[in-house]
């Protein structure tokens, strides 16, 4: 191991017990129990290094579910099966501005293109252009290509937040019948929201996401055996989408401030790229107001400050 990463492994509890104290400054998501019960000041952090370094820190036993981290994945997925020409004729390249789940630009632009895959518009767009015959098939699709990037067969979904998803996804359905209605959403409604509510309750640990933004850091190959999944080109689109709506409408104070790409979800999770370096999962249930995870912001600011890790 290189002095780089006895370094880090040296000063990594330093920076995850100072991060920590923020979380007090953010709210665990509420509007269903299985996030609701997070426990607020936790914090763990996984970092991967191209050549097989592994560093952790923090309190890294509680699981959490992938929410919009996903998006990443069923993104890349939708272009391994339809390619970028169909994709793209979906769902735009923009940042917005708004609230992950927004329907306000929806109605701007003709015929009502989602902006980008990662607001809540776009992935469920996404979600239809999975293959597979049936909801379940595109599900199981989508978490054998989760398993396959980090490497655990054992991954599945938290079926109690995959049932609350469900029964309270009243803007998700919005949204959902609004594409449908504007001609976006081809797909059957119900049929594309479940593969997108599985999608979100996909259950993973920091190691997991580490192991899966390794794979992105190295242009969609797995360092280790050499395994290539992702076309780099396809890996250069969701990366450019993490650092331009990663975060989402805190991406460009997150590129400021941290300057690597990234996705978050409102489990607190977050997936980081270090390209040509390393991948990194956090977890830190306390949200701030955008939806971002409070310490795992804070602790990748701190880390990407001491160890220069800005892309720009
Ligand atoms: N399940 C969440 C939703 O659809 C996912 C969004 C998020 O992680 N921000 O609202």
């Amino acid at each position: 191991m290189t002095t780089y990463w006895q370094q880090l492994r040296r000063e990594l509890p330093h920076w995850v017990e100072e991060s920590r104290t923020v979380s007090q400054d953010g709210e665990v998501a509420s509007y269903i129990p299985g996030l609701a019960n997070a426990p607020k000041d936790g914090l763990c952090i996984s970092l991967f290094g191209i050549q097989g370094e592994q560093v952790h820190a923090g309190d890294c036993k509680f699981k959490f579910t992938m929410q919009s981290i996903s998006k990443v994945f069923s993104l890349l997925l939708a272009l391994l099966d339809s390619g970028e020409a169909v994709v793209f004729n979906k769902v735009g390249m923009e940042p917005t501005g708004d609230d992950f789940n927004s329907i306000l630009k929806l109605e701007l632009v003709d015929p009502g293109k989602p902006f980008n895959p990662f607001i809540n518009a776009g992935a469920i767009t996404i979600a239809s252009l999975i293959e597979g015959g049936t909801p379940e098939e595109k599900s199981m699709r989508m978490l054998e290509f989760i398993r396959e990037l980090a490497d655990d067969p054992t991954i599945t979904w938290n079926e109690e937040v995959y049932q609350s998803e469900k029964d309270t996804a009243h803007r998700n359905r919005s949204l959902a019948y609004f594409l449908k209605d504007n001609g976006v959403l081809e797909a059957d409604v119900e049929d594309t929201l479940e593969v997108y509510f599985r999608q979100c309750a996909i259950e993973v640990n920091t190691d997991h996401l580490a192991r899966m933004a390794l794979v992105l850091a190295n242009g969609g190959c797995n360092p280790q055996t050499g395994r290539c999944y992702i076309p780099k080109h396809y890996v250069q689109i969701a990366n450019s989408f993490m650092v331009t709506c990663g975060m989402y409408n805190a991406s460009g104070e997150f590129a400021i401030q941290v300057g690597i790409p990234a996705k978050s979800g409102v489990s607190g999770g977050i997936l980081a790229v270090i390209p040509g370096k390393m991948g990194i999962g956090v977890v830190g249930p306390s949200l701030n107001k955008k939806g971002n995870s409070v310490a795992g912001v804070h602790l990748l600011g701190a880390l990407s400050e001491r160890y220069d890790w800005s892309i720009f």
